[in-house]
Parts: structure tokens; C-alpha cells; sequence
């Protein structure tokens, strides 16, 4: 029998249509590269969205084409979510701190026709310009008096189109699998590889991501998305809070900045925020130095990376703030899985509650994830099994841009099962928390042992000296690979690699524990903030054992 429901699409125009009827008001703060504090509500917001669809009109995109954004976190790049989408072009945001050859694959990998930029990009662009291939015109988010002076051709100033449109538009209404946006994979290993999402997975993913054990956002709350809009939808917040009516607080280019974070959330009241560990760290520690505090900042998503145990402690212990440790990948919209307490949980305490905390924690409804073994055999939840992890639900890509669709083909992420193998390793309990031994491509295998680096660098970071820890497999005449561990010490501390390996081997398996711990100055990072163990590797290529 079929039912008899309205068949309405679910359309990213929704969100914005929803939130100006409901929360015209609310308010969307920004720091900008042209003001520091831009302020404007969501009434706003929605009108000048529309008078974007009608410039892209103007312009000749056509529904489907790629429109770029290389830009931060603010209230223009939120109008390109919308704008770009809601009209039925694809918003392909890009990460302006990838390599420059990078960007220019991505760019002509997508043929992105419009190019909407940062001024703090064009000399990124300016330096690409001889190689991008079907770049018809690049209009930089800014105004008339600071438009840069450039050498590109085709500029455009965005604020000067925007004056000249109408802010009446229709948002129209089509197939919900139609692509609304895209974004590349690092490309840690070979080229990167474009994820396309959809008008439907993106809104489900945002319904799911909002539930009360996932952020458990409001039109009550202050949310200030950390995480860049071009790392993966900034982690869907920029549809999630918009749908629920929240303020919003965009930090623009000073993300990675304690001083700023922290006057963003004492003088707008953040009470949710979300990013990468290192953001994390640069606050805790301008928070100590300063001895300031964050009193209305309730609840921070730590993600993208391993969170250390020492981050959860600090907020927890130090200023009352609760972290909530996500799990996901760009593959994966991003979201996975969240940490959140079960029943009867709600008196743990101390390093049992950290040890929760520290788990990747327990799938959001949506996806469903499994670990298998060197045969594809399912393995246990009895949190002591680790095996490759796989993952399926409707946000999570089929393909990528270009690639095969068809499982088990070498470059398709989906296994002949039809499970996306995630790269990962880990265990899940059984209560389902879910914990991430390693990528497959990091595990140090020695002996017969696989050793996690992750449980290394934690137990390293957990010694008061050490600031920052990534254990590597390197050769070893006996035992194949052996772990070395590369390590940067606290400011003014002057611990030495023995009373590190002694610490650590109080913590750790005996064969996990690394054979060297090499020091150094600062370890190299990816564009999204993880430890780039490619680098590390080939940076220690020639390092033998002592
Ligand atoms: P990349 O293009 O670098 O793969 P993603 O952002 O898609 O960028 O990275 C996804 C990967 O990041 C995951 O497969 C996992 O290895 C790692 N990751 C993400 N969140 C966590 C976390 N909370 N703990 C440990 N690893 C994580």
C-alpha cells in the first residue's frame, strides 16, 4: 500500500525559509577580515541569500554548476551556503590552506565556473592563476573601499553585486538527491578526492546532529562554529543552528587565536562551540595565562583528531565545560559518532568519566558502524576486539566525484558489502562506545603486535612536560618496525627521553612502548589541524634505532 504523505522535498532552502519566518530577529555576529564585530539578524541574512541566487542568475551559473569558496568562518560564507545551494548550484567550499597545488587540482577537478574568495586569498589565487582552467570570473567578499589591488582578471566585489540585486527570489523546489555541495579530502594519500553531498543527506544529517545527546543546539543558545566552513560543511553546524534558530557566532580568520576565541565568548555569550584539538589547546592556555574565564561556554565538540585526555580534564575541571568528543570523516558529512552519557551514568566521575569522554563515543542515529577482521568477519563489541571499521547510513558517500560507484572497485570507498571502509581501526564496547586505535595506514606493526600510536601519544601527552607527542613505525632489524617517538616538551621543561620511556612504561604494554623518543622544536600539522604523519615519516626516512 502507498502511503498518503505530501512528497516534499527536503531542500536546504527549507532551513533559511524556516529560520527567517520563526527567528527573523535573531542575531548572527562576525569577525571579518573588513570588521572586526559585524553584527546582522537573520532577517538579513535571508534577504541578502536571496539577492545572491539573483546575482548567480546574472551571472550565468547554472543550476548544477560548481560555485568555489575559499573563505572563513562568517556571515558571507553562511549566504553562499544558502545561496549557492538553495538555488540549485553546488557550493564547493574549498580549503585555502591546502597546498597551492592542491587547490588548483580541486579547483579544475570540480570546474568551478565562480570563484568567491577571502581578500585574504587572492594572493593565494593570484599565484594559481595560469592554471585554473574554467575559473570565469572571481568575486571577493568584501566591499568597494577594501577591494584589493590584484593582478586577477574577471574580479568582482561582492558587496558591490550584491547592492545592485533584487532581494526577491523564489526558492525553488527540486529533486532532494540533487547535489548541493562538495568537498575534497586532503589527500593524504594520492590526489584529493571530491565528496558530493545532497540537498536530503545534508538536511537529515543536520535533524540528526541537533538531537539532545548530539548538540542539543536551541534558538536559546550562542553557537559559534570553530571549525572552518571548509572542513567539511564546518561539521554541518551552519545548517544545524540555523535550523533550530541559535545565534550565531562566526570567528572569521582568527580561529586558531585564545585572545579572540575568548572575547567571542565572554562578550556574545557563546554557550556551544566546536573544532579541532589545537583550537582547543591555544584557549586552554591563554585562559591560564590570562587567568580569565568562560562561564557561559557550556559545551565544546572536539573533533577531526584524537582528544586529549588532558583538554577533556582542563575544561571539565578548570571552567565547567563539558566536552563532547565527535568522531566523523569528510566521507561522512562528517558525523559519526558522539560521546554522550547513557543512563546511569550520571555520577561517574574523575578519570572514569574521562575515560568515557576519551572514547569517540556511541553512533548518532543514522549511521550504523561495524568492525572486521582481515577477512571481512565481524568482530565482538566486547570493547578488546579491533579490527578495520566500517560505516553505512544516508549521509555517508556512495563515491567520489568522478570515480567509480560500483563496490569493491579500487578507487570506490564502498566494500563489496556495501560498508564504506572508514581507513580506521577500533574497538567498540558494549555499550557501544566506540574507540579509534589508529588509521590503518599509522598502526605500527611489530613482531606479531599491532600498536596503536594513538594510545602512545596519549600516554605521552598525559606526562605535565610534554606538549605535543606522534609515535611513528620505523624500521627495526628484529622486530620489522619499532615505535619512535617524536616529542615536543612543555615551554621551560627540560625532561629527557629516559625518564619518558620510564614514565611511559608504566602506562603502557611493554612492547608499546617506543624505542627512542627523538625531541623536537614543533610538529608538522595538516591543513585541518591533524599530526601529518606522512611528513613526520619521510622526515625520519633515514633514522635507525639506536
Ligand atoms: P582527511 O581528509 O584528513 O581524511 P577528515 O576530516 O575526513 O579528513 O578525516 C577523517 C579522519 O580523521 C577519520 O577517519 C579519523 O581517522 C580522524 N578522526 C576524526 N575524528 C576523530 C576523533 N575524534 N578521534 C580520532 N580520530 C579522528
Amino acid at each position: 500500500m502507498q502511503a498518503m504523505m505530501m512528497n516534499r522535498q527536503l531542500m536546504i532552502s527549507s532551513i533559511l525559509i524556516h529560520a527567517e519566518k520563526n527567528y527573523p530577529d535573531q542575531t548572527i555576529v562576525s569577525v571579518t577580515a573588513d570588521n572586526p564585530r559585524h553584527r546582522y539578524t537573520y532577517r538579513d541574512f535571508a534577504a541578502r541569500a536571496r539577492k545572491l541566487a539573483n546575482l548567480l542568475d546574472q551571472l550565468g551559473a547554472e543550476f548544477g554548476d560548481r560555485i568555489a569558496t575559499l573563505a572563513w568562518n562568517d556571515y558571507r560564507h553562511l549566504e553562499l551556503y544558502y545561496g549557492v545551494s538553495g538555488s540549485g548550484r553546488v557550493c564547493h567550499m574549498i580549503n585555502p590552506k591546502l597546498f597551492p597545488e592542491q587547490v588548483a587540482y580541486i579547483i579544475n577537478h570540480a570546474q568551478d565556473r565562480f570563484l568567491f574568495v577571502d581578500v585574504l586569498v587572492v594572493p593565494l589565487l593570484e599565484a594559481l592563476q595560469s592554471q585554473l582552467q574554467n575559473v570565469e570570473g572571481i568575486i571577493v567578499l568584501t566591499d568597494e573601499a577594501n577591494m584589493p589591488q590584484t593582478s586577477l582578471p574577471n574580479v568582482h566585489c561582492y558587496e558591490t553585486l550584491l547592492a545592485e540585486q533584487d532581494d526577491n527570489y523564489t526558492w525553488p523546489e527540486f529533486d532532494e538527491n540533487t547535489a548541493c555541495g562538495m568537498c575534497y579530502t586532503s589527500g593524504t594519500t594520492g590526489n584529493p578526492k571530491g565528496v558530493v553531498y545532497s540537498h536530503r543527506s545534508t538536511l537529515l544529517h543536520a535533524l540528526s546532529g541537533s538531537l539532545p545527546d548530539h548538540t542539543n543546539a536551541s534558538t536559546r543558545d550562542v553557537c559559534m562554529p570553530v571549525v572552518p566552513m571548509f572542513h567539511v560543511n564546518a561539521w554541518g553546524i551552519p545548517y544545524g543552528s540555523v535550523m533550530v534558530g541559535a545565534k550565531l557566532v562566526m570567528p572569521g580568520p582568527k580561529m586558531a587565536d585564545g585572545e579572540t576565541l575568548h572575547d567571542l565568548i565572554e562578550t556574545e555569550g557563546v554557550t556551544y562551540s566546536s573544532g579541532v584539538p589545537t583550537i582547543w589547546l591555544a584557549l586552554l592556555d591563554y585562559l591560564q595565562n590570562s587567568n580569565k574565564t568562560i562561564p557561559s561556554l557550556k559545551t565544546v565538540t572536539v573533533g577531526g583528531a584524537a582528544c586529549p585526555r588532558s583538554i577533556i580534564e582542563r575544561f571539565r575541571n578548570d571552567h565547567g565545560t563539558w566536552v563532547k568528543q565527535g568522531w566523523g570523516m569528510t566521507e561522512m558529512s562528517p558525523l559519526g559518532t558522539l560521546v554522550s552519557l547513557k543512563a546511569g551514568m550520571e555520577d561517574l566521575q574523575g578519570d572514569a568519566l574521562t575515560d568515557i569522554q576519551a572514547s569517540q563515543g556511541r553512533t548518532v542515529f543514522g549511521v550504523e558502524i561495524k568492525i572486521v577482521d582481515d577477512n571481512n568477519q565481524e568482530l565482538p563489541w566486547d570493547g578488546e576486539a579491533f579490527g578495520a571499521l566500517k560505516v553505512r547510513g544516508p549521509w555517508i558517500a556512495s563515491g567520489y566525484y568522478g570515480l567509480s560507484q560500483t563496490p569493491g572497485d579500487a578507487d570506490c570507498p564502498v566494500d563489496e558489502d556495501g560498508w564504506l571502509n572508514t581507513g580506521d581501526v577500533a574497538t567498540i564496547d558494549p555499550q557501544g562506545y566506540m574507540r579509534i586505535t589508529d588509521r590503518t595506514k599509522d598502526v605500527i606493526k611489530t613482531g606479531g603486535e599491532w600498536v596503536s600510536s594513538i594510545e602512545i601519544e596519549n600516554a605521552a601527552t598525559n606526562h605535565p612536560e610534554i606538549a605535543e607527542a606522534a609515535a611513528i613505525g620505523r624500521y627495526h632489524p628484529k622486530w620489522t618496525e619499532r615505535p619512535l617517538l617524536i616529542a615536543v616538551k612543555q615551554p621551560n621543561t627540560d625532561i629527557d627521553a629516559q625518564t619518558l620511556r620510564a614514565f611511559l612504561a608504566e602506562h603502557l604494554h611493554k612492547w608499546s612502548v617506543p624505542d627512542d623518543v627523538v625531541f623536537v622544536d614543533s610538529l608538522p600539522h595538516t591543513a585541518t589541524g591533524k599530526l601529518n604523519k606522512l611528513a613526520l615519516r619521510k622526515q625520519f626516512e633515514d633514522y635507525a634505532f639506536p
